[in-house]
């Protein structure tokens, strides 16, 4: 599938080496909804699948089944409501995860909600410094996704998005697409935001970038944790 958008220009201006080594490196997806990540080609079988009609075209399904696709992921995804503040992971017990998109207004309500020790946050968008205080605090990990932040504007400008309150905290955050389909983007492109120089990217340094793909490493949800 063709990107496009920041994370893609980002991407575009990075050197072939440079484009290697974010190739090599290792890191983990850790928030990408199922819905706005299913590949071209799948939608376009499922809308093969969708032809029940005589009087429907093979276009007019395909068409239909990415109207649908598009429509339940914007539905579902806090963009589509421009509320978005985060999804909540909290590891309930083994293999038994909880993932939740909540839309608190209050920060009483933001706090409330962390004082349930969440493992994870998505997005964490719109935290206040007492709520980005506790996180930290807390050391909970927070899933970034840059490209999504810009297109759907819940964040203006790479220059002033949270992510960089984090880093200079060395705070746990794992970069993450969230949804590769409307968002036209990939795990790569979302790394080379991080790698490109301003003010395509974060112009961070191979180490440091290193470094931030082995914190969503750390923060996987894996079989054997407690
Ligand atoms: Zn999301």
């Amino acid at each position: 599938m063709a990107i496009a958008g920041p994370a893609a220009a980002a991407l575009a201006s990075l050197k072939p080496d440079q484009v290697t080594f974010l190739q090599s490196l290792e890191k983990a997806e850790l928030h990408a909804h199922l819905n706005g990540s299913i590949p071209i080609a799948v939608i376009q079988q499922l809308g093969k699948e969708y032809v029940n009609s005589p009087s429907s075209t093979r276009g007019d399904a395909i068409y239909a089944t990415i109207e649908r696709l598009i429509y339940s992921s914007a539905a579902n995804h806090p963009w589509g409501t421009l509320r978005i503040f985060k999804h909540f992971s909290v590891k309930r017990r083994k293999r038994d995860w909880v993932s939740r998109c909540i839309s608190p207004s209050t920060p009483e309500e933001t706090l409330k909600l962390l004082s349930f020790q969440p493992d994870r946050l998505g997005h964490a968008t719109f935290l206040n410094k007492e709520a980005m205080d506790t996180v930290i605090k807390n050391n909970i990990c927070v899933e970034i996704c840059l490209n999504s932040n810009l297109l759907s504007k819940t964040v203006t400008a790479l220059e002033s998005h949270h992510i960089r309150q984090y880093l200079k905290e060395n705070h746990l955050i794992a970069i993450c697409t969230d949804d590769i389909l409307p968002f036209r983007t990939s795990l790569l492109a979302e790394y080379a935001l991080l790698l490109a120089q301003p003010p395509l990217g974060l112009g961070l340094t191979q180490d440091e970038v290193k470094g931030i793909g082995e914190m969503s490493l750390r923060a996987r949800f894996t079989m054997g944790s407690s």
